[in-house]
């Protein structure tokens, strides 16, 4: 899963508020519902605000160690070249190649921005921390993603992990975005909905290659890593994680062999509207 060198990312997609540490109460934590437009400069004030907010706040609720400081992602990831070297630069990369691929999909598309947090913060749709697990907010359309979430999908979910698992995570969410807007997030049972999110990751996989973010088409042995991943994430084999009214993805999200059939479905027939939450279940 190599990008191309010299593509352009476009950072602006993906926000790393780093570790706010507002989760206990009163603590400040990241103001909800604030619009932070694309420039470093308004990250920079809002984390300073952030910072001296919690640092007020009687701080004691939270050990200085755990919170990690935002990164400026617009001088960090600039072009594929470093995707394929960080992280976090490889989400941008993954974010900008699926909302491409979505852009050419649904008609006044709207980007939805991830945001890159560690520990806690607050949603439009309520708390998340990492116990959550990375999830899709209708109330504020962003994907919120701890990356420690990729270190347990190794450790607790017993999945293999990769690159092409961690991409397979960020299409399922985006794959929610699509959903909301297309009027099809609540339109059947929580599992459908799941399935077909996973689904829609399969088809932005097929069409990866031709957003022009990417050398080559994604092979069998990356497919089998997001496979592994589908199904590591099963219901029937984890144990339910904390349910909270922010989480779509605490809701059932279909047995393993559904999930690697809606994904591989989406990748073999490449086609969202062969997606369809009637046909997953
Ligand atoms: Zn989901």
């Amino acid at each position: 899963m190599d990008f191309r060198d010299d593509v352009n990312l476009d950072s602006s997609q993906v926000e790393d508020v780093g570790g706010s540490g507002g989760g206990g109460g009163g603590g400040g934590g990241f103001p909800g519902g604030m619009v932070i437009g694309g420039g470093g400069i308004v990250s920079l004030i809002v984390l300073v605000i952030v910072f001296v907010v919690n640092n007020l706040g009687g701080g004691t609720d939270q050990p200085a160690q755990q919170r990690q400081p935002s990164s400026n992602l617009s001088q960090q990831c600039r072009t594929g070249k470093d995707a394929d070297q960080s992280e976090k630069c490889r989400v941008v990369g993954v974010v900008n190649s699926i909302q491409d691929y979505w852009k050419t999909q649904i008609s006044d598309y709207r980007p939805a921005k991830t945001v890159l947090y560690s520990g806690s913060l607050r949603t439009a749709c309520g708390a998340a921390s990492s116990a959550v697990g990375p999830f899709y907010c209708p109330g504020d359309q962003r994907v919120y993603l701890d990356l420690s979430f990729f270190d347990q999908l190794q450790s607790q979910f017993g999945a293999k992990g990769g690159p092409f698992a961690q991409a397979y995570v960020i299409a399922h969410e985006y794959g929610h975005h699509a959903q909301d807007l297309q009027g099809e997030l609540s339109q059947g049972n929580s599992v459908a909905t799941e399935l077909q999110a996973d689904c829609y990751a399969g088809v932005w996989a097929k069409h990866a290659v031709e957003t022009g973010f990417y050398d080559k088409p994604f092979t069998t042995a990356e497919m089998a890593e997001a496979l592994d991943a589908a199904a590591a994430v099963g219901d029937d084999r984890i144990q339910q994680r904390t349910q909270g009214r922010i989480d779509p993805e605490s809701f059932t999200h279909g047995s393993s062999e559904q999930r690697v059939n809606a994904l591989n479905r989406g990748y073999k027939i490449g086609e969202p509207a062969k997606c369809a939450q009637a046909d997953l279940v």
